[in-house]
C-alpha cells in the first residue's frame, strides 16, 4: 500500500510536527504526480481551444481531450464514446438529467429517491417535481444504514417515472445493491439514474452490465482534478434528452430564426470545455489502470475493518451504520460530544476528517442525529494513518 504513497506529493506534508493524516477522501482525493503533470504539460505544451481548428496545437488539445473521453468510456464499460458527456462533476451531471427529463413527468407521477442520498441527488429532483407537478418519494433507510428493500418494492409502482439512488453512500459507506435496484426499477418502467460519485474509485463499475440509463461521477473523487466529471447516458436516452445549455460547440447550424444541435455528447457540452480537467481525468483513469487496483482495494477494505474493530474498543465510540458491505467510510459519534468538537480535536492531532451532515441532511433526520464524524480512506492510506486516527479518537474522548 505504501508503494503508491510516493505518487502523491501532498502526503509528504507535515502538519503539527508529524506527517498529515488525510482521511477526508470521500470529500475529495489527493492527486498523483501523473495527474498533476498531465495538467501542467497540457498548459505548457499543448494549450489551445478544442475542435474546429486546423493548426497543430488545437489538434493536439482535441486529441488529448477526446482520448480522455475514450479512457472514461472504457473505465466504466460504456458501449459508445458518445455516451460520455463531460460535466463539472456529479452535481452538474444529475442537474443536466433532471433538467432534461422535465417533459417525462406529469402531475402525480413519482420520482423515487432514497433517504441515503447526497443533496445533489435530491435537490435537482425536487426542482423537477416543482416544475412538473411530480411527487418525490423516498425509500427508507434502516438503522443499520442499509436501504429498506421492502419499502423500496412497496414504493416502486407504475407511477414511478424516475428512480435515482447512489451506488455507494458518502455519509455511511453503505454499498447499495445497485444492480437489483436498477433492474427492478427498469422492470417497473422507470428511468434509472445512479450517482456513482463514491463508487468509481473503490469498485469496478460496468454501466453496460448495470444497465442503468444514467450514471454520474466526479473526477476529483478518483484522483482527478476538480471541475470535471462525467454523465454517462445510454445513447438513445441522451438522444432523447433536450440540450440544457445553448452556445458554441453544441450546435450544428445557427440562423437567427433557429438552431439545430449536434449529437451527443457535444449537444450537452456548450462553450469551451474544461480541457485541462478532462485531460487530468484521463490521466487519473490511466493511473488507476496502471496500479494494482484490486489488491489495493482489498488492502483498503482490510485496513478499514481493522481500524473499525480498534475504534470499537474505545469507550464512548458509537458507529453510525453497520451495512453488510461497507466502502471506505467510518462514520461515528462520541457519546456526549458534538461531532464538530471531535473533528477539531482530531485536527489538533494532525488527523483530517470531516464532520457534519455530509450533504445528507434527510439521512441525518432519518437517523435522528445532527451529523457524524467521518473518516474516509483511500488507496494510499496506510496502517500508520489508521493508528494515528485510533490514537487521536482515544485521546479526544479523554477531553470530551
Ligand atoms: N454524490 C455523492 C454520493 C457524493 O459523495 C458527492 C460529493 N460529496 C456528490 C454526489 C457531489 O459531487 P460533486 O460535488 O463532485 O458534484
Amino acid at each position: 500500500m505504501s508503494a503508491i504513497r510516493a505518487d502523491f506529493p501532498i502526503l509528504e506534508r507535515v502538519h503539527r510536527d508529524a506527517p498529515l493524516v488525510y482521511l477526508d477522501n470521500a470529500a475529495t482525493t489527493q492527486k498523483p504526480v501523473a495527474v498533476i503533470d498531465a495538467i501542467a504539460d497540457y498548459y505548457r505544451l499543448h494549450n489551445a481551444n478544442v475542435h474546429r481548428a486546423a493548426y497543430v496545437l488545437a489538434e493536439e488539445a482535441t486529441t488529448l481531450m477526446e482520448d480522455a473521453r475514450t479512457a472514461c468510456q472504457a473505465f466504466i464499460g460504456a458501449r459508445e464514446r458518445a455516451e460520455i458527456v463531460f460535466t463539472r462533476g456529479t452535481t452538474e451531471a444529475i442537474n443536466l438529467v433532471a433538467n432534461g427529463l422535465s417533459s417525462v413527468c406529469e402531475p402525480g407521477d413519482e420520482i423515487l429517491l432514497t433517504e441515503l442520498e447526497h443533496h445533489s441527488n435530491i435537490v435537482p429532483w425536487q426542482m423537477l417535481a416543482e416544475r412538473s407537478g411530480a411527487v418525490i418519494r423516498a425509500v427508507k433507510v434502516r438503522a443499520d444504514g442499509e436501504l429498506d428493500l421492502e419499502d423500496f418494492y412497496a414504493k416502486l409502482t407504475d407511477k414511478t417515472r424516475i428512480f435515482a439512488c447512489n451506488h455507494v453512500s458518502n455519509a455511511l459507506g453503505t454499498v447499495n445493491p445497485a444492480a437489483e435496484l436498477v433492474q427492478a426499477a427498469r422492470d417497473a418502467g422507470a428511468i434509472t439514474v445512479v450517482d456513482g460519485a463514491q463508487a468509481v474509485l473503490h469498485k469496478h463499475v460496468d454501466v453496460a452490465a448495470l444497465d442503468c440509463d444514467f450514471y454520474a461521477f466526479s473526477g476529483h473523487k478518483m484522483y482527478g482534478p476538480t471541475g470535471i466529471g462525467v454523465l454517462y447516458g445510454k445513447l438513445d436516452r441522451l438522444e432523447a434528452l433536450p440540450p440544457w445549455q445553448g452556445g458554441g460547440e453544441m450546435i450544428e447550424t445557427v440562423t437567427l430564426s433557429g438552431s439545430t444541435y449536434q449529437r451527443p455528447p457535444y449537444k450537452f457540452e456548450a462553450g469551451t470545455p474544461h480541457i485541462a480537467g478532462a485531460i487530468g481525468l484521463g490521466a487519473a483513469v490511466s493511473y488507476l489502470n496502471d496500479i494494482s487496483r484490486d489488491e489495493l482495494v482489498a488492502a483498503e477494505n482490510e485496513l478499514v475493518a481493522k481500524t473499525l474493530s480498534q475504534l470499537r474498543q474505545i469507550p464512548g465510540f458509537r458507529l453510525v451504520g453497520e451495512p453488510a458491505e461497507r466502502s471506505a467510510v467510518i462514520s461515528f459519534l462520541i457519546d456526549g460530544a458534538h461531532p464538530q468538537d471531535v473533528g477539531t480535536l482530531l485536527d489538533q492531532q494532525g488527523v483530517a476528517v470531516r464532520t457534519g451532515h455530509h450533504c445528507a441532511m434527510p439521512l441525518m433526520q432519518a437517523l435522528g442525529i445532527p451529523g457524524t464524524v467521518r473518516a474516509s480512506f483511500s488507496l494510499y492510506n496506510n496502517a500508520e494513518d489508521a493508528d494515528r486516527l485510533v490514537r487521536a479518537v482515544d485521546k479526544a474522548t479523554t477531553f470530551l
